[in-house]
C-alpha cells in the first residue's frame, strides 16, 4: 500500500495533498504533517489590522478527503530508511515524501532582529502578527518614525513594499503621517528588484510610488544590528556609508532557512536548509522525495552586492505543486517523472486604494514583461475591503 507524506499544511502543501487524493486509487495513503492544528495563509498577513480569522481547521478539511494529518509537526527526517519522526515521537514510514515546509525565519542572523527578543516585527507567521497589531496599536498611540523592510537573505519582498504602503495609509486616514517618517530599507540592490532583478519598470513605478507618499529609502542595506529603538545600516554602495536609524515601529522581513528537521542532511539539502531539486522537483539523491513552495533550493539566486534570495510566489507554488503530483502519481503508476513548473514570480502589491501588478516571464530568463496598476489589483488582495472603498 503506498503512503504518500506531505511535510506542511500550507500554501504548497494542502493543494499537493488534494491533488494527490484526487487521483488516488484504492488502498493508497496520504497524510500531511503539520506543525499547527490550522492553516492561516501568509500572504493575508499584512491586513491583519483590518481583517478577521482567515484560519481554517486542518485535520476537518483534510480527514473529509481522506487524508491523514498530525500536527505534531516534522522532528527529524531519515531519508536513508524512508521514515519520518514527529515532534510527539510517532515514526512515519512512507514510500514518497513531498517537503513542503515554508521557511524558517532566520531571525538569530541578526542581533535584535525579529519578535522574540528583538525589537522589530514580522509577518511572515501567524504566530508573530498578534504582537504586530498589538504594538501597532500602541504606537498610533504615540506615533514616531517607521522602518519597514526587508534584510538580507530575504527573499519576500512585495509583502515589505505593502506592508509599507498600508502603514503609510492609516497613518494619513488618522492624520498621524506628518508624525511618522517612514523609511524603507531593503536588501534588494535597488527598488523594484524584487528578488528577481526588477519586472519590467517595477522600479521607476515602485519608486515613484514611495516618493509620492513621502516614504524615503536605503537599497543594497545590510542590517547590522538592532538596538531597541536604533537600526544600524550600512550601505553596499555609496562608500559603505552607515546609518543609525531611529524608529518607534519596525517590521522587517528577515532572511529565511530551511526546517531543522532536515538541516544538514548531506544531498537532501543546502548550506541553509532549502531542499536540492532536479527539474522534476525531485531530490537527485533521494529519488523518492520531492518538494515545492519556499524550501525549495533556489537554482539561480541572484547575485546581489548584499545577499537576496528570488522569491516563489504563489503562482510560481502552485505550478510546482501540479509536477509534483503528477510525476508522484505517475511513479506510481510505474512511468517515468516528466513534468516540470513554471517559475514565473507574479506579484500583486496593494499600494492602499490602487495597486501595481507584476507578471514576469520565468525567472531563468530574466523577467521583462507584464506591469499593469490599478483599483483591481487592490480589490483582489484585500479581501476585507469594501467594494466601495
Ligand atoms: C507576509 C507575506 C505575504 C505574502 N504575499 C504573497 C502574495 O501576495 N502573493 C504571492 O504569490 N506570495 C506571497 N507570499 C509568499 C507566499 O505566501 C509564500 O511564498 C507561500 O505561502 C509559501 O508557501 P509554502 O507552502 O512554501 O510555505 P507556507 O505557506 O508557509 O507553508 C508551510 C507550512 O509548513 C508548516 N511547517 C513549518 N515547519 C514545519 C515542520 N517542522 N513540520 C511540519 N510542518 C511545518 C508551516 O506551519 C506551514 O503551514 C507572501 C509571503 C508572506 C510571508
Amino acid at each position: 500500500m503506498t503512503h504518500v507524506v506531505i511535510i506542511g499544511g500550507g500554501t504548497a502543501g494542502l493543494p499537493t495533498a488534494y491533488e494527490l487524493a484526487e487521483l488516488a486509487r484504492a488502498g493508497e495513503r496520504i497524510t500531511v504533517v503539520a506543525n499547527r492544528a490550522t492553516f492561516r495563509s501568509a500572504a493575508a498577513s499584512a491586513w491583519i489590522t483590518a481583517q478577521g480569522s482567515t484560519e481554517f481547521d486542518l485535520a476537518q478539511n483534510l480527514r473529509r478527503r481522506g487524508i491523514g494529518f498530525s500536527a505534531a509537526g516534522a522532528r527529524r527526517l531519515h531519508p536513508e530508511r524512508n521514515q519520518l519522526e514527529l515532534g510527539d515521537g510517532q515514526v512515519l514510514d512512507y514510500d514518497y515524501l513531498v517537503l513542503a515546509a515554508g521557511p524558517r525565519p532566520a531571525f538569530e542572523e541578526i542581533e535584535g532582529l525579529g519578535p522574540h527578543g528583538g525589537y522589530t516585527h514580522s509577518l511572515c507567521h501567524a504566530d508573530h502578527l498578534a504582537g504586530c497589531v498589538r504594538d501597532w496599536n500602541r504606537f498610533l498611540a504615540d506615533p514616531g518614525p517607521v522602518i519597514v523592510g526587508a534584510v538580507q537573505g530575504a527573499s519576500c519582498f512585495a509583502p515589505a513594499y505593502e506592508s509599507a504602503f498600508l502603514m503609510e495609509q492609516e497613518l494619513r486616514a488618522r492624520k498621524l503621517r506628518e508624525r511618522a517618517p517612514m523609511t524603507f530599507v531593503t536588501a534588494e540592490p535597488y527598488i523594484g528588484h524584487l528578488g528577481v532583478g526588477g519586472i519590467a519598470d517595477s522600479r521607476a513605478r515602485l519608486e515613484a510610488a514611495l516618493r509620492e507618499r513621502d516614504i524615503g529609502w536605503i537599497a543594497g542595506a545590510r542590517v547590522e544590528r538592532v538596538e531597541r529603538g536604533t537600526m544600524h545600516v550600512s550601505e553596499s554602495g555609496a562608500g559603505g556609508k552607515r546609518h543609525a536609524l531611529a524608529f518607534r515601529y519596525s517590521m522587517m522581513m528577515p532572511p529565511f532557512r530551511g526546517i531543522e528537521a532536515v538541516a544538514g542532511i548531506e544531498g537532501l539539502a543546502d548550506a541553509r536548509g532549502f531542499i536540492l531539486i532536479d527539474r522534476f522537483l525531485r531530490n537527485p539523491k533521494y529519488r523518492n522525495i520531492y518538494a515545492a513552495g519556499v524550501t525549495v533550493a533556489s537554482a539561480a539566486a541572484s547575485a546581489t552586492s548584499v545577499a537576496t534570495e528570488p522569491h516563489k510566489s504563489a503562482y510560481a507554488i502552485e505550478s510546482m505543486v501540479s509536477a509534483v503530483v503528477r510525476n508522484i502519481r505517475d511513479e506510481i503508476d510505474g512511468k517515468r517523472a516528466g513534468a516540470g513548473a513554471e517559475w514565473n514570480p507574479v506579484h500583486l502589491a496593494d499600494l492602499g486604494a490602487s495597486g501595481l501588478a507584476f507578471v514576469a516571464g520565468p525567472a531563468s530568463l530574466h523577467p521583462t514583461h507584464g506591469v499593469d496598476a490599478g483599483d483591481w489589483v487592490h480589490l483582489s488582495r484585500c479581501s476585507a475591503c469594501d467594494a466601495g472603498d
